[in-house]
């Protein structure tokens, strides 16, 4: 058989094909075209198989991607199905919105040496909707079933990650949300033209048909308190995201048309899904004709910038205090937004909303620099003194980021112990909080991260609970000896 590998050396880097800008401003589809069989295993197969994958290496799932591309490469996809699934409960997700320019591809051997990253992500999708196409997904099916029974706080990718885990291993899994769909985040959160719902959907059905209940509109600390669902459950796992949004006080922050970024993405994902929602209809959330302005440089800005050009607003801008290399959110978004018509005012910040009638007419901003560097080693962000300008505005988006809830009373639950920063405190060896058999898993427990994050800690944290679960039915000198 010849090599299919090492085609670094001629075969130039590809993705498939990307709708063309105007296209993408008129829809919420998907941007990229699938790759086609053959360019999928040509592309698969320009890896190098290196013997220490970086790729693997700063996967947070440590995806097994060198194996995956090389069974590609070989045309044999339902093995490489079956590789890519062993450590991912939703790869078809991660190759959509994962970062991968941060994580396995920014450390992919071949970028490094100037050829041009393998293009994981992709091939990750396209493993896996060619697996759902062809009927390979399938729910799972425990081998015995288990008599005790796990509580979940949230049906995100954590909450979600660790019941398909459990599941797997025979408990009883009940999940609890407030939302009245599942998917947390990549529901309400993540827009269409990266995540299409469908995707995130599928994915909650077949973790019903496996036999997770779905207790959605349901929230802790409103419908039952947290010692009710310990008194029910024999663990409880907390996989509750964050969702206190990050607020300006500045001048005129309280007029009408500065809205937190996560009222406006919900409004547009929830239209989407055929909702009925009277303030998008009524225009209040709807960007159609306004000049908008989004404050913050992080994904959720990125997605309500590209969300303002596709309702037709007639300008998009986005404000952020650092320079381009200086962002937190991803560079493949920023360049996609770029496409598709929105502007990028680097290194500002705003100073004061101004307006009339208690409505927002422009956005008073002044030009930063970067100064010296944190502890943490960012560089600090200072005004440039005499540099102010104003911006027309009449629709401003906050986009600033997000903080824990206080748990600990929104649950009736003060003796919850939490961090400094308001995420729940555990055990980073057990998941565990200090309260026996309460666990936590995803940004809850490790601030606002990523989907492929929240899917790690929602493994981890199934594991740690299995293990749990089975030192307390075989009692306490097995216990004493964990
Ligand atoms: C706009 C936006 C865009 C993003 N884009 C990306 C991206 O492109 N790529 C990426 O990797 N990450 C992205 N992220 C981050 C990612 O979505 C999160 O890190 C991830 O969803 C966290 O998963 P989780 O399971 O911890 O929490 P979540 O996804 O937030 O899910 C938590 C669930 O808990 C439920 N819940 C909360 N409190 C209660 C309660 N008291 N009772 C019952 N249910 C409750 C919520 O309704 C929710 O369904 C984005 C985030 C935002 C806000
Ligand atoms: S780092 Fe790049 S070339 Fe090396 S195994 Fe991973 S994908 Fe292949």
């Amino acid at each position: 058989m010849p090599n299919r590998m090492l085609k670094f050396v001629n075969l130039e880097q590809r993705t498939p094909p990307k709708r063309s800008a105007p296209e993408r401003r008129e829809d919420f589809e998907e941007i990229y075209e699938e790759f086609d069989p053959d360019s999928a295993a040509d592309q698969a197969g320009r890896c190098s198989q290196c013997g220490v994958p970086f790729c693997q290496v700063h996967c947070p799932v440590h995806n097994n991607i060198p194996d995956w591309l090389m069974l590609t490469a070989e045309g044999r996809l339902e093995e490489a199905y079956e590789v890519s699934q062993a450590t991912n409960n939703f790869p078809e997700i991660c190759g959509r919105i994962c970062p991968q320019d941060r994580l396995c591809e920014g450390n992919c051997v071949i970028e490094q040496a100037g050829h041009g990253t393998v293009t994981i992500g992709q091939v990750e999708k396209y493993i896996t909707d060619t697996a759902w196409e062809e009927g390979w997904v399938q729910p799972v099916k425990p081998t015995h079933e288990r008599d005790q029974s796990i509580g979940i706080v949230g049906a995100g990718p954590g909450g979600m990650a660790a019941a398909e885990q459990l599941r797997r291993k025979g408990y009883q899994v009940t999940i609890y949300d407030r939302h009245d769909r599942a998917g947390g985040l990549m529901i309400y959160g993540i827009p269409n033209f990266k995540l299409e719902k469908e995707v995130v959907e599928r994915r909650s059905r077949l973790i019903a048909d496996a036999g997770v209940v779905f207790k959605l509109n349901f929230e802790v600390g409103r419908d039952a308190s947290l010692a009710e669902l310990r008194a029910k459950h024999d663990a409880v796992l907390l996989a509750t995201g964050v969702y206190k949004a990050r607020d300006v006080k500045l001048p005129g922050a309280g007029l009408q048309n500065v809205f937190p970024a996560l009222d406006y993405l919900i409004a547009s994902n929830r239209k989407g899904l055929g909702d009925s929602v009277p303030d998008f209809d009524n225009g209040t959330l709807n960007a159609e004709g306004r000049d908008v302005v989004v404050i913050g440089g992080g994904d959720t800005a990125m997605d309500c910038v590209r969300t303002a050009v596709r309702q037709g607003a007639t300008s998009v801008k986005c404000l952020y205090r650092r320079d381009r290399k200086n962002m937190p959110g991803s560079q493949r978004e920023v360049a996609n937004a770029e496409e598709e018509g929105v502007e990028f005012v680097w290194l500002a910040a705003p100073e004061a909303f101004d307006g009339r009638d208690n409505t927002v007419e422009e956005v008073r901003a002044v030009r930063m620099h970067l100064g010296v560097a944190d502890a943490t080693g960012r560089q600090t962000p200072q005004p440039v003194e005499g540099s102010n300008f104003t911006l027309k505005a009449d629709m401003v988006i906050k986009a600033l980021g997000f903080d824990p809830e206080d748990l600990p009373v929104l649950f009736n639950a003060p003796e919850l112990e939490t961090t400094n920063w308001g995420t729940v405190r555990v055990d980073h060896r057990t998941m565990m909080s200090n309260l026996d058999g309460v666990f936590a898993a995803g940004d809850i427990m490790r601030g606002a991260s990523l989907v492929v994050w929240a899917i790690r800690d929602g493994r981890d944290a199934a594991e740690s609970i299995d293990r749990h679960l089975k030192a307390k039915a075989e009692g306490p000198a097995v216990m004493a000896a964990e």
